[in-house]
């Protein structure tokens, strides 16, 4: 068995300003608007808050779910599925599948849970679909910043990233599908589920909520959401989700109306450190081996039925930047994508304005994009 790994990578993380603590509700990049949600019937319903993945989580069960069993058992539910996603996938936690690999030498096979199993080649294929730029392995690399909010001085040096860089490339973890593990080609790889676990906790606890009976739901995992059915009402109504202005925290820029779709949110707000006055982001660019900087200040992707696929498109949207997003777009249309997909990216100009560009994939698989200016009165 190998050495436990406490590389600076492989250990607990230092403290930093989670979600929860940094974001109460009104000011969460996504936000559940359940505003006017008033109980009805015998049953009032449920809401569940807790902390997890190094976020906060929030499931709502309204009354008249549609399950017979009551709200705060479909929450007791929901709250174990998320936190069986975590134990499996934390690079942290105990003997997490993710942290298990993360320790092996090269070449030795780890066993894996068929939900990790079912993640990881949902990451490799977005890997593929991205033609690089979504990378679950791009943890050495993150491991040589720091993104907690703050002015940062020095810079690892180009050794030090040549040498982090050579740990990093999705095709150098290898899988065995008959006995569902895995393994690295090299010593010292990562692999970092950061950029789709959430949105596949939101997945799973809906999922499990589902075969309850439960028809109407939110489930938020740190403003991946999923938005099951509609508020109960009369009549029934969209659930209302927020989309917080990138550099003004307190801001809702718009509001969609959802009936049934994922949500998820990437950006360069919540994690950043900042550099000789620019921003980096805590997400890397596997072409570059760097923190994305200058790039979109958010991209939130509206998803019919996944949220991980919504988790994994908004963050290879981010790394694929304004330039290339229309192209990536544009090849997926007629491609792998569901129909009815929507991003909305929000770009930051040099000047501090803000550009709205929206892609909206029709159910013909026709691609529209819209481009606004957004106006500081909207
Ligand atoms: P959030 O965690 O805020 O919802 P994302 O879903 O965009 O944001 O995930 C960002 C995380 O994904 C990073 O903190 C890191 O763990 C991981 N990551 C960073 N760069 C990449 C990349 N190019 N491909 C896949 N995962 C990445
Ligand atoms: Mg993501």
């Amino acid at each position: 068995m190998p050495e436990s790994g406490e590389s600076s990578e492989t250990a607990d993380p230092p403290p930093r300003r989670r979600k929860a603590h940094l974001a109460p509700l009104p000011v969460l990049a996504l936000l559940a608007l359940a505003l006017g949600w008033f109980w009805r019937g015998d049953d009032a319903g449920a809401v569940r808050e807790f902390e997890v993945m190094r976020t906060y989580a929030r499931i709502a069960i309204p009354a008249g779910s549609g399950s017979h069993l009551p709200a705060s058992d479909l929450a007791d539910l929901a709250e174990k599925a998320v936190r069986e996603v975590d134990a499996l996938m934390s690079p942290f936690g105990g003997d997490s599948d993710v942290r298990r690999l993360n320790e092996a030498p090269a070449g030795a096979w780890v066993e894996v849970n068929p939900l990790t199993w079912r993640v990881v080649m949902e990451a490799l294929r977005w890997h593929r679909l991205s033609e690089g730029a979504f990378d679950p392995t791009i943890g050495p690399v993150k491991g040589l910043f720091q993104f907690n909010r703050t002015e940062v001085d020095s810079w690892p040096d180009a050794q030090t990233l040549a040498e982090a860089r050579e740990r990093v490339g999705a095709e150098k973890l290898l899988f065995d599908r008959e006995g569902m593990r895995l393994s690295w080609e090299r010593d010292g790889m990562i692999l970092d589920l950061g950029a789709i676990a959430k949105g596949f906790a939101v997945d799973r606890a809906a999922e499990v909520i589902a075969a309850q009976g439960v028809k109407n739901a939110i489930i938020d995992v740190g403003g991946e959401l999923r938005l099951l059915g509609q508020k109960p009402g009369e009549p029934p109504a969209p659930w209302r989700v927020g989309i917080r202005h990138p550099r003004d925290e307190g801001r809702t820029l718009e509001t969609l109306e959802l009936s049934g779709q994922a949500v998820a949110t990437s950006g360069d707000y919540e994690n950043f450190f900042v550099h000789q006055g620019r921003r980096y982001e805590h997400i890397i660019d596997p072409r570059s081996g760097l923190p994305l900087t200058g790039g979109a200040a958010s991209v939130t992707v509206i998803h019919p039925q996944s949220c991980l696929a919504a988790d994994a498109m908004a963050t290879t949207l981010c790394v694929l930047g304004s330039d290339q997003i229309d192209e990536f777009m544009r090849r997926q249309a007629r491609g792998l994508f569901s129909r009815g997909v929507r991003a909305i990216v929000l770009l930051v100009g040099p000047d501090g304005g803000l550009r709205r560009r929206e892609f909206n994939l029709d159910q013909a698989g026709a691609l529209r994009i819209e481009d606004n200016p957004v106006g500081e009165g909207e």
